[in-house]
């Protein structure tokens, strides 16, 4: 029988520890950790995610804001902002919403944050902490997919973990997580020889490429567990009846959106060789959010010197 990981009920028992801890430290006299989301420009998508993050950190007792900037916001004012924030001390958490638009480099953007307010741990300092095993915020889909494996109680240590994807927020900090806990790390990327033949060789498996449904059964050996990190928009009818036959909530979803998200696993082919596997959605997605206020959390602890 293959094990459905849940993601969406680990993400609300985590959101709700989150909030049971913000409660507890109002009322032993702390401030309540402040999360400062930055927004350069109105990207759909960019917004949709803010407004999410802040109406989840408002929930678990955040005192949540939001700073939009115009699109033809320069550099240098960017960075002011940033420093004001910095500076602020009711802030615990800055999160730079991305894309950022083409005049603004990204990385001088989240280099100017100050490390111990980076909860997206995307800070060079902290990206260096992490693969020291130092404390630090670690970015938020990478540890809440390991999170989510520790409270799946999927055993990682010794195990051979194989990550397809190396980008900067999941695959190379899920290969230090990963690490961190004992697996034995490969990361696949689109250069690396026979994927599919490395891909069998994962007894844990981590699909973080964007594009839909590209790790069929062939990747999978059997009994892996498989991790979908892939978001991905199928708007062709066709494409999703071959992903999804005969499913009746799918085709529902489509006939209402005009598309459907799909992960980076072919998930009905791949189910029956995996022993645990992550749908999509409900599986990573909800995850990264519920990792971003326990960062926040972690984040305004230590400035207001509780520690861990
Ligand atoms: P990137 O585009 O930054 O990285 C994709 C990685 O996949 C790259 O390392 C690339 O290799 C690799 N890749 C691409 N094609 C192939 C191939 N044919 N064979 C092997 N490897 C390949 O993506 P992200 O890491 O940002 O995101 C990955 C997916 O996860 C996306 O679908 C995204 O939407 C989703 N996502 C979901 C989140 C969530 O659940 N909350 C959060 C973040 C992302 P190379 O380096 O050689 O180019």
């Amino acid at each position: 029988m293959t094990r459905i990981l849940d993601g969406k009920a680990v993400a609300r028992e985590m959101r709700q520890e989150t909030a049971a801890a913000v409660a507890e430290l109002v009322a032993g006299g702390g401030r309540p950790p402040g999360l400062q989301a930055v927004l350069v420009g109105e990207n759909p998508a960019s917004q949709l995610y803010v407004r999410s993050k802040n109406r989840a950190a408002k929930k678990a007792g955040f005192a949540s804001r939001t700073r939009v900037l115009d699109i033809s916001t320069r550099r240098d004012e960017l960075l002011a902002v940033i420093d004001e924030l910095n500076a602020d001390d009711s802030v615990d958490g800055i999160l730079v919403q991305l894309p950022l638009p083409a005049q603004i480099d990204a990385d001088e953007v989240l280099e100017r944050i100050d490390p111990a307010k980076d909860v997206d741990g995307f800070h060079p300092i902290n990206v260096g902490r992490l693969w020291l095993d130092q404390p630090a915020p670690a970015p938020a889909t990478a540890a809440g997919i390991v999170e989510l494996l520790r409270r799946a109680e999927i055993q990682m240590a010794g195990r051979n973990a194989v990550i397809v994807g190396r980008s900067a927020i999941v695959g190379k900090p899920l290969a230090g997580l990963l690490m961190r806990e004992n697996c034995t790390v490969t990361v696949c990327h689109s250069r690396t020889r026979d994927l599919p033949a490395v891909c069998r060789g994962a007894e844990i498996l981590v699909a973080a490429i964007g594009r839909a449904a590209f790790i069929g059964p062939e990747h999978v050996g059997e009994g892996a567990v498989v991790v979908d990190v892939g978001i991905n928009r199928v708007s062709d009818a066709d494409e999703v009846e071959r992903l999804f036959p005969g499913d009746a909530a799918r085709r529902e979803s489509f006939a209402k959106r005009g598309s459907v998200v799909v992960g980076d696993v072919d998930y009905t082919r791949v189910f029956e060789r995996a022993s645990a596997i992550t749908p999509v959605p409900g599986g990573v997605g909800p995850l990264t959010i519920a990792q971003l206020l326990a960062n926040t959390l972690a984040t305004s602890r230590a400035r207001q010197g509780l520690g861990d």
